[in-house]
């Protein structure tokens, strides 16, 4: 173990936009903040995407990597240090904080911004990854307007997913939703709007069992009943997942203050957790929102806590 001499001001864990955000504005306020980008997901979850409207500034909508791209070389222009590797510990329970790498190295600031995103749930089907922005979508508010008059089928059955399904039924010429049990754990009035709304019908009893891809796109799927195990054939060209997110929010887990469901608890409006000088950013924080602006909008608010929290020790 290798302990690095330098104290540091921030270390920022995580890349998304809530992370290169965060690094911009502390690296502009010559913090020199650290960040750890992650080794496989570097540019956080709009690495797996293709065309982002709904970023503002870009009037004829940019590609995911490269606004990835564009976040993280501003950061790096005004004094960043970014760490293509994983963060596997942090001590965040004295005054100087600790985050350790893979290689063991233990890195030592006054504050830490978590940024580690949420990973939203898959399905786990044969050519799902390939098909996801090619008709398999996780995010109705992201991709809805791609889908206008196309059959489109909803997974879940919460909240998420009557939310997800009566926003689609905006755009697409039919909206079915596919839940595995019979009745719906979504809230009364969801379920209401769900009910209500003449585009949306309901598959019971059933889950997605296959993928049909036809020139690499979505060309239709195969259900399954739950109860007698039959099958049958859905004409689909969009597949909207709504089971569910994880945050990643294991890291910190017994040392930061998390919710029932995991997400990182924040004494919002600001960033600031139970514990001084640590602030959590993004969809790890993020129950409802869970847009790149939105991260972005709370990585700067990170950035702009730790700078206050810092000045105030000094
Ligand atoms: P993320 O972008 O998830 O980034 C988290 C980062 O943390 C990653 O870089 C990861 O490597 C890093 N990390 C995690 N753990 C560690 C660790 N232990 N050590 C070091 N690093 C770590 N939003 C929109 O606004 N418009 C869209 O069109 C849109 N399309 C989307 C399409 C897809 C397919 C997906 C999945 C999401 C889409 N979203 C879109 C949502 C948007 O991507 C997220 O809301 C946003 O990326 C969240 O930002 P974040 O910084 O909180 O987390």
């Amino acid at each position: 173990m290798t302990v690095e001499s330098e104290i540091r001001n921030v270390i920022v864990v995580g890349s998304g936009p809530a992370g290169y955000t965060a690094a911009l504005y502390t690296a502009r306020a010559s913090l020199k903040p650290l960040v750890f980008e992650g080794s496989v997901t570097a540019g956080g979850a709009l690495i797996q995407t293709t065309e982002v409207e709904n970023f503002p500034g870009f009037r004829d909508g940019i590609m995911g990597p490269e606004l990835m791209d564009n976040m993280r070389a501003q950061a790096e222009r005004f004094g960043a240090e970014l760490v293509p590797d994983d963060v596997v510990a942090v001590d965040l329970s004295q005054g100087i904080k600790t985050v350790t790498d893979t290689a063991g190295t233990v890195h030592r600031a006054k504050a830490v911004i978590i940024a580690t995103g949420s990973q939203h749930r898959k399905l786990g089907l044969l050519h799902e990854d390939e098909l996801s922005g090619r008709g398999v979508s996780y995010c109705a508010t992201c991709d809805g307007f791609f889908f206008r008059g196309h059959d489109i089928v909803v997974v879940g059955g919460g909240d998420t997913a009557m939310e997800e399904a009566t926003f689609l039924s905006r755009f697409a010429k039919s909206v079915t939703i596919v839940h595995r049990r019979d009745t719906l754990r979504a809230s009364k009035a969801m379920q209401e709007r769900a009910f209500a709304d003449p585009k949306v019908s309901f598959a019971w009893n059933s889950e997605v069992a296959e993928l049909h891809a036809k020139d690499g796109k979505l060309a239709g799927l195969a259900l399954c009943d739950t109860v007698t195990g039959e099958t049958s054939e859905l004409a689909a060209t969009g597949l909207f997942v709504a089971i569910g997110h994880d945050p990643r929010s294991e890291l910190v887990k017994g040392q930061l203050g998390l919710d029932d469901d995991g997400y990182l608890k924040v004494a919002s409006p600001s960033t600031r957790t139970n514990v001084p000088g640590v602030f959590g950013a993004g969809d790890v924080v993020d129950h409802t929102y869970r847009q790149a602006i939105t991260a972005a909008g709370s990585g700067c608010a990170a950035a702009l806590d730790a700078e206050r929290y810092l000045a105030a020790l000094a």
